[in-house]
């Protein structure tokens, strides 16, 4: 007999523990943010186990990431009070596929050493594909019939199952036959990409049912975390393993699905009932992660989303802090903010570890990397390597190095062929023995060598046109300021292409990245004392300390919970994304709107949302407009850090707008002494001489002094981000304009000019 009162079980409520003892038949559990979607699914897993329904080796568990596997092994091991022994399936759809795939791989042609390609190598065999076939590399590019190949492959469609009109897509209808030749090539050199995990072992299953009837005979339970971000590909896979024993339990909130980019499929929900004929769904509506202040600003929020199934979430955890919003000056001051918030938290005894920093882009990451570095917070970046530690800005490191000299061997070599430029390991090792041999720096002995017979043809030529470069960027350094000069040779190296070219979805990120880092650079006069920083700044970084603040992508907190969450940049453009403003349709709005959901629902006590009025976009400043997602809060759960009580503004942006003029004037006060004022001061300076100008070199009116406006009620004046408009009121420096598009909006003076002067 199955037992009930086992100590794991106990806390549970009667909905969760449904879903726990309801081990028999397809089960789908759809529910909100924090309500124990994953504590279900871990105590089932437990429960299964400890009632010896199944052995570990008969379970398949599916979650969303590596490191949500460990978790739940964790979890697990926990819940039963003891260490669970094997669990072999249990892990990503990627990795139980590969694993499934290295058993059979016979019945699709490869050997069970199969390589699995990278996005490069990928990249490289389509290109080779498509020059065979005569067609246009320039016009039809390797990256967008790799984009298509995965997009087929994310739905399930092998080459046959493609309509004759698919393939229209590339090159005039060759697309499908381009594609059932990259497929052959892939079998021939008994490899792999990513997307055909999941496709050969889907045509395994269909061809040879002696083998499906193995797996259904040996998974009895089927588990899976996250179910609302599954592509079709997944979901196919998922329904053929579960027609065996058809206890299959899916866990998951349409909410939070934030992978559609990639191909994941809500509907993958709404099948489940008639896929699984006689399935169970069990709502659980109570949260016990968030208190009712943050919760409320989620469901609020998340209640402008329009493609939703809706549900309804609860907690008893009432009052506690409401969200707060927070305007501030520009990117480093939000970092300043923040790190002092978090000193704050831990002089009262809070523990580093409660605290999460989640950011809509990487590059957003570097203000608050140094920040931490500077007042020496310890900190990791979850989900991805510290700022100066990513690969594209050692790369870039690289060449400041080579730049600055000709001795630095670890530099070159590192970008010798990075992009690549036809320089093989052959010579590349040719070039160390010479260097060896010489006793004298590999550029030295490149420079030396490329005048014999050593090396030939193209890596000779490659090299030498390599040498010319850093020969030209040498002199051009000298006259020209660091961040130009870096800038440049990303560009002429070839290296920002590389990533424009690369289709990986983390490719922009990159290049993103690669835009902090002049920004970063500028802050320092010259390009020694930058490297100087560099320096300091990697030295700092020890090993894994006890105690730290977590620093990650919103995309990455999926599933995870922290008492304090910061949430920066709620700016537009930047959260929502440009990319997912500049797509037309609601789709990519309306999931952007879900990862803020996801943001704000991982904090237990406190979630935090701040929005800068400036943000430098390559190197010049920029004013932002607050996130729209910020007035699509509830205002009863929002606190607006300021002595607001005397407005009664409809908006959340106006009040925190009409806060940050206020503290903005206290800037000025105190003798402008934040480090964001006098830079961005010093910059607009710099660029246009004495007479300050914006971006779009407009003048720009420095903010009175004295209290009066310089403008007079009903006058009409231009703003860069909000157009024309007529002044209703001022105040001080502050004025309120009706502005023709953007409406009425608080905004200060030293913003705005003349209509008559434009
Ligand atoms: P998400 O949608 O963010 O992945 P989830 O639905 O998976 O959330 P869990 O992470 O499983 O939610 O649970 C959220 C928090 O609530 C966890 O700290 C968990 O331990 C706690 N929790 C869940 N159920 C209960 C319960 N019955 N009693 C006490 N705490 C619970
Ligand atoms: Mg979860």
């Amino acid at each position: 007999s199955v037992s009930t009162d086992a100590d794991y079980l106990s806390g549970l409520n009667p909905e969760q523990l449904e879903a726990v003892m309801s081990t028999d038949g397809p089960l789908l559990v759809l529910a909100g943010a924090g309500t124990g979607k994953t504590r279900v699914l871990t105590t089932r897993l437990a429960h299964i186990l400890n009632n010896r329904l199944a052995y570990p080796s008969q379970i398949l568990s599916v979650t969303f990431t590596n490191k949500a596997a460990r978790e739940m092994r964790e979890r697990v091991g926990k819940t039963m009070g003891e260490e669970v022994e094997g669990l072999p399936w249990l892990g990503t759809f990627h990795s139980i596929a590969a694993k499934i795939l290295r058993i059979h791989s016979e019945l699709v042609n490869l050997k069970s050493s199969f390589t699995i390609l990278d996005t490069d190598d990928q990249i490289r065999l389509l290109k080779q594909i498509i020059k065979a076939a005569g067609i246009d590399e320039k016009r039809w590019t390797a990256r967008y019939l790799a984009a298509l190949i995965d997009g087929w492959k994310n739905k399930g469609l092998t080459p046959d199952k493609l309509g004759a009109d698919d393939g229209f897509a590339f090159a005039d209808g060759k697309g499908i036959e381009l594609y059932k030749t990259y497929q052959s090539r892939l079998t021939v050199l008994n490899a792999v990409d990513f997307g055909d995990l999941l496709l050969h072992n889907i045509t395994i299953f269909q061809k040879h049912p002696d083998v499906l009837k193995r797996y259904h005979e040996r998974f009895r339970y089927l588990l899976v975390d996250e179910y609302q971000d599954t592509n079709v590909a997944q979901y196919l896979w998922l329904r053929l393993l579960a027609q065996g024993s058809n206890n299959v339990c899916c866990v998951g909130d349409d909410d939070q699905s934030i992978y559609g980019w990639r191909g994941a499929e809500v509907d993958n929900i709404l099948r489940f009932e008639q896929d699984f004929p006689g399935a169970k769904v069990i709502r659980l509506e109570r949260n016990y992660r968030s208190t009712e202040h943050i919760l409320g600003a989620a469901s609020g929020l998340i209640a402008a989303n329009k493609d939703r199934l809706g549900k309804t979430l609860w907690t008893e955890d009432a009052g506690g802090h409401k969200v707060s919003v927070t305007g501030v000056w520009d990117g480093p001051a939000e970092a300043r903010i923040i790190a002092g918030e978090i000193e704050n938290w831990k002089s009262k005894g809070r523990s580093y570890n409660d605290v999460a920093i989640l950011v809509r882009a990487s590059r957003q990451m570097r203000n608050f990397e140094e920040r931490f570095i500077q007042l020496g917070l310890p900190y990791r970046v979850i989900g991805g390597p510290r700022f100066f530690e990513r690969a594209e800005i050692r790369d870039a490191h690289a060449y400041l190095r080579v730049l600055r000299s000709d001795t630095d061997d670890l530099a070159f070599e590192r970008i010798v062929n990075t992009p690549k430029r036809g320089i093989g390991a052959t010579s590349i090792s040719k070039l160390q023995q010479a260097a060896r041999s010489m006793n004298v720096s590999l550029e030295h002995a490149t420079r030396t060598i490329i005048r014999t017979d050593e090396i030939r043809g193209k890596a000779r030529s490659a090299l030498r046109a390599f040498l010319l470069d850093v020969d030209r960027w040498r002199r051009e350094a000298e006259d020209t300021k660091h961040t130009e000069m870096a800038e440049r040779i990303l560009d002429e190296s070839g290296y920002t292409q590389m990533w424009r070219d690369n289709k990986d979805a983390k490719s922009q990120g990159r290049l993103d990245n690669l835009k902090e880092l002049i920004i970063a650079m500028g802050e320092f006069d010259t390009l020694e004392a930058y490297m100087e920083h560099v320096s300091l700044v990697l030295d700092v970084e020890s090993g894994p300390q006890e105690d730290e603040i977590s620093l990650m992508t919103l995309h990455s907190a999926k599933g995870l919970e922290f008492p304090l969450v910061f949430l920066p940049g709620w700016e537009e453009g930047t959260f929502p994304s440009q990319r997912s403003l500049d797509e037309s349709g609601m789709a990519g709005l309306e999931e952007e709107r879900r990862l803020a959901y996801v943001g704000i629902t991982r904090a237990r006590e406190m979630a935090k949302i701040y929005f800068a009025a400036n943000r430098q976009v390559y190197g010049s400043w920029q004013s932002s407009l607050p996130s729209r997602f910020v007035d699509e809060l509830p205002i009863q759960h929002v606190d607006v850090e300021s002595e607001a009580g005397q407005y009664n503004p409809s908006r959340i942006t106006d009040r925190v707008q009409e806060d940050f003029g206020r503290s903005f004037a206290r800037a000025q006060d105190s003798g402008r002494t934040s480090p964001g004022w006098q830079r961005f001061q010093k910059n607009k300076d710099q660029r246009f001489g004495r007479a300050p100008k914006d971006i779009e070199g407009h003048a720009v009116r420095r903010p009175a002094k004295g209290k009066v406006s310089n403008y007079n009620v009903g006058e009409r004046v231009f703003h860069t981000k909000f157009g024309y408009g007529a002044v209703l009121e001022t105040d001080g420096t502050k004025l309120t304009v009706d502005f023709e598009k953007a409406g009425e909006k608080m905004v200060l003076d030293g913003f705005v000019q003349r209509a008559s002067e434009v």
